[in-house]
């Protein structure tokens, strides 16, 4: 599973798949999960097994200590829990896809865990979701995940390059998740990790890091913009929702700027989504500063900054993450 690392995680979270069995019947049911403590805070895994938390945010979100052996469960080798990240499910989440209205394009899809979500969160509708991957082995996994999901006849997969594709051919589509690859920088080596929990100074740590690696990610956050403007030019998609495993502003505030400035994305009504149609009780938001550099208002910035969500590895408890959404009427 892309998302989970050892290293990386002081908690191991899997959301519970209703398109292949209802959620009571695992927690209640289930040998594993059945003797398992409810816990009110994430805190309460650290360092202790035999307890389970449901998210505040994400439905059918679980969380358990990381040492559980989860993996050897009948429901995760079937394919009714999946193993996925608490802000990784933000994206599905925050896109709000409804069955009877909508069809959507998950542009970088591989391994498939946000597929595999949303094709949840729309009751596994038949042909409701085109699933986008350019790396062909990457677009084999996929497959072999949607089809543990159970998610076949509603995940139609296309192994190729989601820039090249005619958006002309795809009229019917209303709603988009672009995670493109990033730096990873979310995903932090445990050395990194404690280093940062010690100093608990990111920026320090981050302009390091960027010092080293300042090529990598201009050409990752123009490959972001253009991939993600190529979704906003779609005729008929009404919203987009962005996403990065990355905390350097530049693959994230700076793309999302970017995106809001350019001539013929503006000409065609979008807006970034406020902080109440993006988790508003999630407390960690976008950063204001890149904001403020790029110009904006004190209060412009505050509000565009607060439309963005993001997660810092381990002290959010999994990887450091970034989202955003873009909607027209
Ligand atoms: N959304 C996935 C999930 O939640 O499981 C993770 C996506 S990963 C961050 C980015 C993926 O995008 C990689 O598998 C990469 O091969 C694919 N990719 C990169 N550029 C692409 C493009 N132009 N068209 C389609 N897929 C692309």
């Amino acid at each position: 599973n892309s998302d989970y690392n050892e290293d990386s995680t002081p908690v191991r979270w899997f959301r519970i798949n209703t398109i292949k069995v209802k959620a009571e019947s695992v927690l209640k049911k289930d040998p594993f999960f059945k003797n398992l403590k409810q816990v009110h805070t994430i805190e309460d895994l650290f360092n202790c097994l035999g307890n389970i938390y449901h998210d505040e945010y994400i439905p059918n979100l679980f969380g358990i200590n990381p040492r559980e052996k989860i993996t050897n469960t009948n429901v995760y080798k079937s394919g009714k829990i999946i193993l996925q990240d608490r802000s990784s499910c933000f994206p599905a989440y925050i896109l709000n896809p409804k069955a009877d209205e909508d069809v959507i394009i998950d542009a970088c899809a591989a391994p498939g865990n946000k597929t595999s979500h949303l094709a949840m969160l729309i009751d596994n509708k038949t042909n409701g979701i085109i699933a986008f991957e350019k790396n062909e082995k990457r677009g084999e996994i996929l497959k072999k995940m949607i089809n543990k999901a159970g998610a076949k006849d509603c995940v139609n997969v296309k192994i190729g390059d989601f820039t090249r594709c005619k958006k002309n051919d795809y009229q019917n589509v209303t709603k988009m998740i672009i995670d493109p690859s990033c730096s990873g920088s979310g995903i932090f080596r445990r050395a990194v990790d404690d280093m940062i929990l010690q100093k608990n100074n990111i920026e320090e740590e981050l302009s390091l890091k960027k010092k080293i690696d300042i090529g990598r990610i201009e050409k990752l956050s123009s490959f972001q913009f253009s991939i993600v403007k190529f979704g906003l030019l779609f005729p008929n998609v009404k919203k987009v929702v962005y996403s990065t495993c990355s905390i350097h502003p530049e693959e994230n505030e700076q793309v999302v700027i970017d995106l809001l400035n350019d001539f013929e994305i503006k000409s065609k009504n979008w807006r970034l989504c406020s902080k109440d149609e993006v988790i508003p009780q999630w407390k960690r938001r976008g950063w204001k500063k890149e904001f403020i550099k790029k110009g904006y208002s004190i209060q412009d910035s505050e509000d565009l900054a607060a439309g963005c969500v993001r997660s810092l590895p381990k002290l959010d408890g999994g990887i450091g993450f970034f989202a955003a959404s873009f909607i027209r009427e």
